[in-house]
């Protein structure tokens, strides 16, 4: 572990190193801010071999961003601690940050950007598949499998708009919208552009290794299919700051309770800002790296604005 000052007030911790927190990092290295990067390793899109729609980073590995990333966060004076974070309280004129190894680091200011989980449904053949053969964002992976048999593995009522845009791909598609189906409008709908819909359970996804072949069905058949999206369940990084009692909101796109955040990031307690998929679960990685540098700046903007505060008042520098 890295030999870091225990004592010091860092300007900015950041939380999380992937796109969204490099990129607040980033900025805030560059306005001359002292920021400690604390990252858990293990960016969403780590299952992938290869980014896409990404400008100026096509087929980057999403491994060879972050690196580059931190070289650069770095190089204008970042630090970086390999840990993960249990926990924030509230600290005179800052916070402190806790790791789990019980070490504790202050910082006048929080970014957290610790994205998300993706839950995958229990069915056999999915997981190991993932970011591979399986997918959830055909912007990212649709390319790569146009023209494919592309199956839409139903996990709630967004699966129809799913196996719309998939449609955008390949003209062989199928969704699998389970026992429960879809009602007769949709289907014709789906139906009036080809999509074929089969009304059962998914029991498994089947093929060689990492690729898909078929998809079984509780009724005992194998539809022939070559790569699936589904809507994985999202799961938030953010319970370390639950004793903060921040804000939350519904996510609209149905990615459950978020913790509410203006358009630069901050939440509703001074000093701590929220970035990423985090609080964004559907922004891919430009958006991300978008917002992150949004945040980064508004984050320099409050410290700037607290010490012509203090100074005004006779305080210091
Ligand atoms: C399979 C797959 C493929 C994808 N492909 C693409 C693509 O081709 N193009 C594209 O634009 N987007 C793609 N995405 C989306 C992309 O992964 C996200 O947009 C991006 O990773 C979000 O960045 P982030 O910084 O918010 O979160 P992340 O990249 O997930 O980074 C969060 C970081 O925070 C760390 N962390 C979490 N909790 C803690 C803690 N308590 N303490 C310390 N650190 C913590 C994590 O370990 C991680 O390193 C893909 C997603 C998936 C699932």
């Amino acid at each position: 572990m890295q030999n870091l000052s225990k004592s010091k007030q860092w300007d900015a911790i950041v939380v999380g190193g992937g796109a969204a927190g490099l990129s607040a990092a980033l900025m805030l290295g560059r306005a001359r801010r002292s920021v400690l990067i604390i990252d858990a390793g293990s960016p969403r899109n780590r299952f992938a071999a290869h980014m896409h729609g990404v400008l100026g980073h096509e087929n980057t590995p999403p491994r060879e961003l972050v690196q580059r990333g931190r070289e650069e966060v770095a190089s204008y004076g970042g630090q970086f601690l390999d840990a993960e974070v249990t926990g924030v309280d509230a600290a005179a004129h800052g916070v402190e940050v806790s790791l789990e190894s019980g070490e504790r680091h202050m910082a006048r200011a929080l970014i957290v950007a610790t994205g998300i989980t993706d839950r995958l449904p229990e069915i056999p053949g999915l997981a190991e598949r993932w970011g591979i053969s399986v997918f959830h964002c055909p912007y990212c992976h649709g390319w790569e499998v146009a023209d494919a048999r592309l199956g839409v593995l139903a996990t709630s009522p967004m699966a129809v708009h799913q196996a719309q845009m998939v449609r955008q791909w390949s003209d062989r598609v199928t969704l699998f919208a389970g026992a429960g189906g879809v009602d007769d409008d949709v289907r014709e709908r789906l139906v009036s552009r080809g999509v074929v819909v089969i009304d059962q359970e998914v029991t498994s996804v089947v093929g060689d290794g990492t690729a898909i072949n078929a998809v079984t069905t509780a009724d005992g058949a194998a539809t022939p299919i070559d790569a699936i999206f589904t809507a994985p369940t999202v799961q938030t990084h953010d319970g370390f700051l639950a004793t903060l009692n921040l804000e939350r909101e519904e996510s609209p796109f149905g990615a459950g309770s978020l913790i509410s955040v203006d358009q630069v990031g901050k939440t509703s307690l001074d000093r701590i800002w929220a970035v990423g998929n985090v609080v964004n679960p559907m922004a891919n990685v430009p958006m991300v790296i978008g917002a992150g540098a949004f945040t980064g700046a508004a984050v320099n903007g409050v410290l700037i604005e607290e010490e012509f505060n203090l100074a005004s008042v006779g305080g210091s520098e």
